[in-house]
């Protein structure tokens, strides 16, 4: 069976890795950008290149539903996933086992928490309600938070090191690869491309923002920045992602981190606005106010991506849209976390 995958980021990259593993299917991908995931962001937004990677599982607030199970089936998948790539493929993969740290604050109303607590304990996922002294001994550094959420199976990944490793295992496993061909349709059994036509039994557009035009879905991009500090001193190995009200602290090792992300709705009709500086110096603000420490951070780099958000409706949207089209898209925020129980979803619908 001839599948073809529209688009290499970490969605399709994943479908592509999971697929690969069925002999019968001969698949090709067809990535619109020249190389798999753009260098320069400011030129070409792309979704993963510009993703945190942080894996929230257990500490979501969802207390179950199908939601919570694919982000379960995410983090133990690439618990799995990341020693077999590295082997595969000599690529080394920035994977944070230390889980995830969720400041909690004076004027937080803890009640939630301490009842998913005990569902999680149900479900037999560690989570941990920790006070202000153990917070405060186990990480010095931090200010103005209250208490604090620790899940220590919730993990962090670098999204970009990830594809690149995936679409090198998928290449190892004969997986073909197309770099700077834009995919247009379904026509029969041929997916039409700008570079020509390709036999395929399937199409499967896994083509973020770019997934509209194929489609006809309504998926709006939603822009989000970061920046990339490098700090004087370390704040300490073995960190745990660190977040508070929604804005993630990455450690990336070398006293170096990822801060981010605003969330940056389009207008009415879908057109994308320009990064709003205010936005992104609140974010820059409030992580400041928790972590004095990043003050003197020195900027390594600042960059934005569109994240694909379903109008009206809820993330991801996995779905046949003709008998022999397939749409694994519109991850919106947890694209990343996301990907695996996608590819395993669309691995599922083609076999059956
Ligand atoms: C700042 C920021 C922080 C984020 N942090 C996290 C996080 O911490 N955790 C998490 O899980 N998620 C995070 N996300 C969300 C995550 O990045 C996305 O959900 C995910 O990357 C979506 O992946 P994708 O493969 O669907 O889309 P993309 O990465 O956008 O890939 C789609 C690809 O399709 C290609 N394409 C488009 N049209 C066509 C076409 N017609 N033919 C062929 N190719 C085409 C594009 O060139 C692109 O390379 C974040 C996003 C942003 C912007």
């Amino acid at each position: 069976m001839k599948v073809t995958i529209a688009g290499c980021g970490v969605v399709g990259a994943t479908i592509a890795y999971e697929l690969s593993q069925v002999p019968e299917f001969e698949i090709t991908v067809v990535e619109a950008q020249l190389s798999p995931i753009q260098a320069d962001l400011r030129e070409c937004p792309s979704s993963t290149g510009a993703a945190l990677g942080v894996l929230m599982g257990a500490i979501s607030q969802k207390e179950k539903g199908r939601n919570l199970r694919m982000r379960l089936f995410g983090i133990q998948y690439y618990n799995q996933l990341v020693p077999e790539l590295e082997a595969l493929t000599g690529r080394s993969i920035p994977f944070n086992r230390q889980g995830i740290l969720m400041l909690k604050f004076p004027t937080d109303d803890l009640t939630v928490w301490h009842r998913l607590v005990e569902v999680r304990q149900q479900q037999d996922l560690p989570l941990e309600l920790w006070d202000r002294e153990q917070l405060k001994s186990e990480f010095p550094f931090l200010e103005q938070a209250s208490a604090a959420i620790y899940s220590p199976s919730d993990r962090q990944i670098n999204p970009v090191a990830l594809t690149q490793a995936l679409i090198e295992g998928a290449k190892v496993r004969g997986v073909r690869f197309e770099f700077g061909a834009k995919v247009l349709e379904m026509q029969g059994n041929q997916v039409q491309t700008s570079k020509g036509l390709i036999d395929s039994d399937y199409l499967v557009i896994a083509a973020g923002i770019g997934s509209k035009e194929i489609s006809a879905i309504d998926i709006r991009p939603v822009l989000g920045q970061a920046i990339h500090l490098k700090l004087p001193k370390s704040l300490g190995n073995h960190l745990p992602v660190i977040t508070g009200d929604d804005v993630h602290l990455v450690p990336l090792g070398n006293a170096e981190y990822w801060v981010g992300a605003t969330v940056e709705f389009p207008t009415e009709v879908g057109e994308v606005l320009p990064p709003d500086r205010a936005m992104f110096d609140a974010v820059m603000k409030r992580a400041i106010e928790f972590c004095p420490s990043l003050e003197a951070g020195e900027v390594m780099r600042s960059w934005f991506g569109l994240r694909p958000r379903p109008q009206g409706r809820p993330a991801p949207v996995i779905e046949a849209i003709q008998p022999n089209v397939l749409l694994a898209s519109g991850h919106y925020r947890n694209g990343v976390l996301l990907a695996p129980a996608t590819a395993n979803e669309v691995k599922k619908m083609i076999l059956n």
